[in-house]
């Protein structure tokens, strides 16, 4: 790879650690008749080794240039399909639908460019996965993990906690990359749950999260003076809060109960 020209505008920093590359892989509890989809193999540091521990292997890439050598990387293999294809635009439901699997997962060392949405199309698309393993920046992994309180917890903490428990897999030096990228890394693990809470209105809640952390310093009662107050103080007093509570102390059961509650209201 000494002469690959990497693009910055693509998230291009490929792994070189072997240790990263097996705390990657060896993260996901892989099941029976697995299939794994990687977005972004780049020249297949991580693809080698999902080759071989899971039964079927599908890889989104952006860049074409890297034909050749994820090839040439994979040769040994039958198990796997590439598609050279921006993965935000692709419909992976149906590009899976040829697929026989009892398992899907995601592992990946993701574009940081792109993290947010892609895993928001993972959400929206509701690709039916038990698992992702992301490498994405740490800052963002820290988001993704807060606990109530902690001021890293927000919005995309709420949605995302809704659907997964999250845990923090490793963190990443800047010195496992080619090339070296400006940010740490952390290599976060999304396990879905296995009841997800009911919820009446998933737009709904994504909505009514989104304008409760919409003024960080503001409390509920400022960011949701638009929504019916009086049910949301009822619902917050259960559970010790009430409307001069702020969106960072709640936890995404507290945000569920409200949109259920509010829900019926609006639709
Ligand atoms: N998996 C490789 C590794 O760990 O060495 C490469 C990871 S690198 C951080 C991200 C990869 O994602 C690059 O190969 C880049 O070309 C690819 N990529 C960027 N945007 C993409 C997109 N929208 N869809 C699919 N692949 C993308």
């Amino acid at each position: 790879m000494r002469d690959f020209d990497y693009k910055k505008s693509l998230g291009q920093n490929f792994l070189k650690d072997k240790n990263v590359i097996d705390k990657i892989v060896g993260a996901p509890d892989i099941k029976e008749n697995s299939l794994v989809i990687e977005i972004g193999p780049g020249a297949g540091a991580l693809s080698i080794e999902l080759v071989k521990k899971f039964d079927k292997v599908l890889l989104y890439e952006i860049d074409t240039r890297l034909k050749d050598i994820l090839d040439d990387k994979l040769k040994e293999y039958n198990n796997y399909e590439i598609l050279f294809d921006d993965f935000l635009n692709r419909d992976v439901l149906k590009d899976i639908e040829k697929y026989d699997y009892n398992n899907l997962y995601i592992v990946a060392n993701l574009p940081y460019y792109v993290t947010t949405p892609i895993i928001m199309k993972v959400i929206k698309e509701k690709l039916p996965i038990n698992e992702m393993v992301i490498m994405i920046q740490k800052e963002v992994a820290d988001r993704f993990n807060a606990t109530p309180g902690n001021k890293e917890y927000g919005q995309i903490t709420v949605l995302l906690q809704y659907f997964f428990e999250i845990s923090k897999v490793c963190n990443v030096s800047k010195n496992c990359f080619i090339p070296k990228p400006k940010v740490d890394s952390s290599v976060i693990r999304m396990k879905r749950r296995d009841n997800l809470l009911y919820l009446k209105a998933f737009n709904y809640f994504e909505k009514l999260v989104r304008d409760s952390f919409r003024f960080k310093r503001k409390n509920i009662k400022n960011n949701l003076s638009d929504y019916d107050l009086e049910i949301i103080n009822r619902v917050l007093l259960k559970y010790g809060f009430d409307i001069n509570s702020r969106s960072e102390e709640l936890s995404y059961e507290i945000f569920v109960d409200i949109s259920n509650e509010l829900s019926d209201k609006k639709m």
